[in-house]
């Protein structure tokens, strides 16, 4: 399996455009040890040939480009090694993208029952991938279950690879209508993936509210993680004036403090970790900063764009 990060940040990307936070201030002078960083998005293929994203982040086109690997293939007039998309929520940062993808192009979308609700009943505007022909394809998860994955149509073959999911957070982003919330399934909001192939595993946790611990059941086997960097502290997004709320409310397990992510890790998880999903305010951006070494000397990476892995 070969995995590749196209987008490491968390929404607003890094430096975000409206933020003037030291970490934002100091890249755009040039004061701060650090990297710019665009939204989220992860690319893997079992094969060099298929690719499959995690999430649809809104800096997609970008990333495509910027990515040979997802070039349309020589031999064809139109058409992309994009397999399919697995969405992990319903947050706007990783449902964006598709509407960059709506060039009359013919893939599978993986998603809940009450993701799929949520774009189709009442944010339509995503109707447009229905323009390609055949249209684009939903394929339903559930929050805990197995699905193999094939990437031909041969009757009796063995699937490619498994994609295992499971529920990490309950709540609904507030763009979601008071109507729809309680038809949706609340374990059905955030999910994590693990892809298995050849005795290999990736897992996935972008996102990672630390409500329940049954994520560590697929993180403790994995070979590759990759997971919620998002804040450093709970009280991150107050002390550095962007929001009243803290990591916890808007559902990030913070890194450091009391239960945090690097005290709920489990510690006999045996492969890389790697921090994902980075918000601009973090100070494990700034590369010479004391947050950043503790990552280090915790055990864990940071991702950047660009960054790859072979499984
Ligand atoms: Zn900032």
């Amino acid at each position: 399996m070969r995995i590749k990060i196209l987008g490491s940040a968390a929404g607003g990307g890094f430096p975000q455009w409206n933020c003037n936070c030291r970490n934002c201030a100091g890249l755009r002078n040039g004061s701060l040890h650090a990297t710019t960083r665009t939204q989220t998005q992860i690319a893997f293929t079992i094969d060099s040939k298929v690719w499959f994203l995690i999430g649809a982040s809104p800096d997609l086109r970008t990333q495509i480009l910027a990515a040979s690997e997802l070039a349309p293939p020589e031999d064809c007039a139109t058409g992309s090694p994009i397999g399919g998309i697995f969405l992990p929520s319903p947050d706007t940062d990783s449902l964006m993208g598709l509407l960059h993808l709506r060039e009359f192009q013919s893939f599978f979308v993986f998603a809940t029952a009450s993701l799929q609700k949520i774009l189709k009943k009442e944010n339509r505007i995503f109707g447009v991938l229905d323009r390609a022909d055949p249209p684009v394809q939903w394929q339903t998860l559930s929050a805990r279950g197995r699905l193999g994955c094939h990437l031909s149509e041969s009757p009796g073959e063995a699937p490619a690879f498994i994609c295992a999911t499971v529920p990490l957070s309950d709540t609904y982003p507030d763009y979601v209508s008071a109507e729809l919330v309680p038809t949706l399934a609340p374990e059905e909001a955030t999910i994590g993936f693990s892809f298995e192939h050849r005795g290999k595993s990736l897992f996935i946790a972008p996102s990672l509210s630390g409500r329940n611990s049954e994520w560590t059941k697929l993180a403790t086997p994995a070979d590759l993680t990759l997971i919620d960097g998002t804040f450093w502290s709970d009280d991150e997004l107050r002390r550095t004036g962007r929001s009243n709320k803290t990591a916890r409310d808007i559902g990030h397990l913070p890194l450091s403090g009391t239960a945090g992510l690097f005290e709920q890790f489990p510690r006999n998880a045996r492969g890389r970790r790697i921090l994902i999903h980075i918000n601009n305010t973090n100070p494990i951006l700034d590369e010479d900063s004391p947050e950043h070494r503790a990552v280090l000397d915790a055990g864990f990476e940071i991702a950047y764009d660009g960054m790859e892995f072979d499984l």
